[in-house]
């Protein structure tokens, strides 16, 4: 793990920009990169993709107006500090504040890599507890943080006390950890999954450019996949590493073709320091219009963006339905023109 500016420079040099970041001391997502990830690199291209998601430069220490340090107001969403019941009928769990990698674009700056540390065992009972007396939540995200930085014991216990309050919850494991530290994906992992699943275990990760599906990283998913854990894919629309769409086409078929399903393509979020990595949404919506054109149903996609104020997520698209008369609905046709669909 890599964690200081010495042991850094050792493998790459860096940027005036990048430098800047470590001299200026305050209030900051720290560094963390695994060697793994970090071999990912190309030492010799200041703009690698797989470098700007986990290099700080100092643009992050500048925040714009519009950013806040917790911006989908997940705190008053909170019934207790580690539990966020947003919607009705699911809830997200942070299990740890650490991950195995620091992301630059991370959304929960606010709780990541702060002194939260790891659930405690009397955390996990209250969660249960909770989770006894709301019968109409079905799913649970364990998330963080990196829930795969707890340890299997602690993990198995997690999931032991969740599943004897809750026989019928949906389990999300959502993790970056395949595509940072795959390492960490064991057989005697996904064999403890195996043990104490009560019900289907999802594997939701985040990979945001083709040259992170390597042979390691397939090879976890791969653990996960043959051992009865579907995968699906959250990626971030980030500027400088996939606001492009070839490289979303490539990075979305090649995932397909991994057992992974896209599931959904990430607006930025608003978050302190993070404007650097931000695409324009209106640009947002001309990639999803080309990549729809270029993309099988399978291999799509949702892109969607997470309001500020804690409003929730909604959907993004290219709209085809023009208008809504009497007699007919007008839509755009996916190769252009006006095409009406009688109404009633
Ligand atoms: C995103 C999110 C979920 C899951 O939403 P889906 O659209 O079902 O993937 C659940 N809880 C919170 C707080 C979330 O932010
Ligand atoms: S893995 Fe997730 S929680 Fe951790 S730094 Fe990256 S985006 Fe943030």
């Amino acid at each position: 793990m890599v964690r200081t500016l010495q042991q850094l420079e050792s493998f790459i040099k860096l940027s005036k920009q990048e430098r800047e970041w470590f001299e200026i001391q305050g209030d900051k997502l720290p560094l963390l990169v695994s060697r793994y990830y970090l071999s990912l690199i190309d030492p010799n291209d200041p703009l690698d993709p797989i470098r700007r998601q986990v290099i700080p430069s100092i643009e992050e220490l500048s925040p714009s107006i519009e950013e806040e340090k917790d911006p989908l107001a997940e705190v008053a969403h909170s019934i207790h500090p580690r539990l966020i019941h947003r919607y009705k009928n699911r809830v997200a769990l942070l299990v740890s504040d650490l991950c195995a990698t620091y992301c630059r674009h991370c959304f929960r700056r606010r709780f990541t890599a702060t002194e939260e540390r790891q659930i405690s065992a009397e955390e996990v009972k209250a969660i249960s507890e909770y989770l006894k007396s709301q019968p109409e939540v079905r799913e649970i995200l364990l998330t963080g943080g990196d829930p795969l930085t707890l340890s299997d014991h602690n993990l198995k216990e997690l999931l032991v006390s969740l599943y004897t309050a809750r026989s019928d919850l949906t389990v999300r494991l959502c993790t970056r950890i395949p595509v940072t530290y795959p390492q960490r994906v064991t057989p005697a992992l996904v064999a403890m999954l195996k043990e104490v699943r009560g019900g289907p275990i999802y594997l939701m990760t985040q990979f945001n450019h083709p040259r992170e599906l390597t042979k390691e990283s397939i090879e976890a998913i791969n653990l996960f996949v043959d051992n009865g854990f579907p995968a699906l894919n959250q990626a971030v629309l980030l500027k400088g590493v996939n606001d492009s769409v070839e490289v979303l086409e490539e990075l979305m078929n090649s995932l397909l073709f991994n057992r992974i399903k896209p599931y959904y393509l990430f607006q930025g979020d608003l978050v302190e320091g993070t404007k650097h990595l931000r695409v324009p949404l209106q640009e947002g919506l001309i990639l999803e219009k080309e990549l729809r054109q270029r993309l099988s149903g399978l291999a799509m996609p949702t892109y969607a963006v997470d309001l500020p104020g804690g409003g929730g997520k909604v959907v993004l698209t290219h709209n085809y339905l023009l208008g809504i008369e009497e007699e007919a609905l007008i839509f755009e046709g996916p190769q252009g023109g006006q095409v009406e669909y009688p109404n009633g």
